[in-house]
């Protein structure tokens, strides 16, 4: 029924940061508890993304590669969420590697050491600076660095920031000043009054609304494996990763990100999420061909020359 809310699952945790299960025993569980649409969101990783992506597509379910940032945000701890990037994008990388080596996780080797001094070199080429040089991520500072890299940000658990809703208005307010996308109304441990009244939040501020339920790990003291997502704020996401996209005209780079997996499954067709200040944003024909193949999950290839758009995108 097209008015059924849709099971997803937009924050999960894996063996990379503190969940207990493996990235494909995870694909497993979200794919056999009826899961449609996930992303694995590891605390400053992407590490597992490759694993869990193939490992869920190989089960017919579709992801947005995700990360899960710990930010500073007027001298509080705020969790960030980051859907639809690149996973080889430079800059990302290497902020989390900073992000990483303040948990001293990676002291030893040398370029852990590179990474100390707040930059690396990938494959010989040009350095690369950490937005996180001391370990520390200032939020605005990370909305940007995921934009950058071609996704979008979402406040994670936004009551967990801050409890008062009159307080949290006012903190998303400055928040979507920063270039906020979205806030995770949808999330497993709040009530239903709870969810509604952050989705109402994040409509009063033109804000996306996204869905999980950080899971960790499986059994009574575990969040369930999927999460029903509202229709209406399904559209509005699912849109989201296509319809404000721009797209490279240059096909060597679009393959290259393509390579990147920011998304399997059935949205594969649609790799609209490329992140371009000089090129134009995709037709409504496009959109359309591309929101239907996300929403029925099926694998669709849609005739781009028709559309009069660069090959690239396929
Ligand atoms: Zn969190
Ligand atoms: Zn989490």
């Amino acid at each position: 029924m097209m008015n059924d809310p849709i099971l997803v699952n937009f924050h999960c945790h894996s063996i990379f940061s503190d969940g207990e299960q493996t990235p494909e025993a995870l694909a497993a569980g979200l794919a056999a508890a009826g899961v449609r649409y996930a992303a694995l969101t590891d605390h400053d990783s992407i590490e597992g993304l490759p694993r869990f992506q193939e490992a869920l597509k190989k089960r017919g379910a579709a992801s947005l590669s995700g990360v899960e940032l710990t930010t500073q945000f007027n001298g509080r701890e705020a969790h960030l969420l980051g859907y639809g990037f690149d996973i080889e994008n430079a800059e990302l990388n290497a902020t989390l590697s900073s992000l990483r080596q303040i948990r001293s996780l990676d002291v030893h080797s040398i370029a852990g050491s590179m990474r100390k001094a707040g930059s690396s070199r990938p494959n010989g080429g040009a350095p690369v600076v950490s937005a996180a040089p001391q370990g520390q991520l200032e939020i605005g500072e990370a909305i940007a660095l995921i934009q950058r890299a071609g996704g979008r940000a979402f406040l994670a658990h936004p009551l967990v920031l801050e409890a008062e809703l009159e307080e949290l208005d006012a903190l998303v307010g400055e928040l979507k000043s920063k270039g906020l996308d979205g806030l995770e109304a949808i999330y497993a441990p709040f009530s239903e009054s709870q969810r509604a009244a952050l989705v109402q939040l994040a409509k009063k501020h033109d804000l996306l609304v996204c869905a999980g339920t950080d899971f960790h790990l499986s059994g009574v003291q575990g969040y369930p494996l999927g999460i029903e997502m509202p229709r209406a704020e399904w559209f509005q996401f699912r849109q989201a990763f296509f319809s404000s996209v721009n797209f490279s005209a240059d096909a060597e780079r679009g393959q290259k990100r393509c390579r990147g997996g920011a998304e399997t499954g059935a949205w594969q067709p649609a790799r609209a999420w490329y992140h371009s200040r000089q090129t134009a944003p995709l037709s409504a024909a496009f959109i359309r061909a591309a929101c239907f193949s996300a929403d029925t999950g099926r694998h669709r290839i849609i005739p781009l020359r028709h559309l009069g758009h660069h090959p690239a995108i396929l």
